[in-house]
């Protein structure tokens, strides 16, 4: 096995885990980018968010859900930034899908997630031809 999420999951590497369910593995970074920076993960191998079962990728929310309450009771964050970097060319370097929950406090110096895209030139694509062309891809989607 030369995915090293998947051997944290078999323990074959360690990890500092601090929430567990049958589908989802939630531990601590080893690089921080803050105390408490968790990485919240399925068990199963799967690249991209899309790979997953709807199921798994639900249960992976849920459980975020709970680490960003703990990070706030027990850390005092001010709230958690939480993403997926999803994909390689989004700088996933990790080709296991694994969502950041990062505690955040005041004056942290760590920008929104808007900052991570700076040269976008927002107004050249009116809304609604953008909408109109997700619409069409979603539309036989059961959920829509
Ligand atoms: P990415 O850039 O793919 O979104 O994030 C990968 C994350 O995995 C990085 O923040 C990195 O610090 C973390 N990471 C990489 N290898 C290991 C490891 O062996 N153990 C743990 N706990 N985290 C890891
Ligand atoms: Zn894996």
């Amino acid at each position: 096995m030369d995915c090293i999420f998947c051997r944290i999951v078999a323990g074959e590497i360690p990890g500092e885990v601090v929430a567990e369910t049958d589908e989802i593995l939630a531990f601590l970074d080893v690089m921080p980018l803050a105390d408490g920076h968790v990485l919240v993960i399925p068990k199963m191998h799967a690249r991209i968010v899309e790979d997953l079962p709807e199921r798994t990728s639900g249960a992976l929310m849920q459980v975020a859900s709970r680490v960003s309450a703990a990070l706030c009771r027990e850390f005092g964050a001010a709230g958690t930034t939480m993403g997926i970097n999803n994909g390689a060319e989004t700088g996933q370097t990790v080709p296991h899908v694994h969502l950041h929950v990062v505690p955040r406090f005041p004056g942290d110096g760590a920008g929104s997630l808007h900052s991570a895209f700076p040269g976008f030139a927002k107004d050249a694509n009116p809304l609604p031809g953008i909408a109109e062309r997700l619409r069409q891809q979603l539309s036989d989607w059961a959920g829509a």
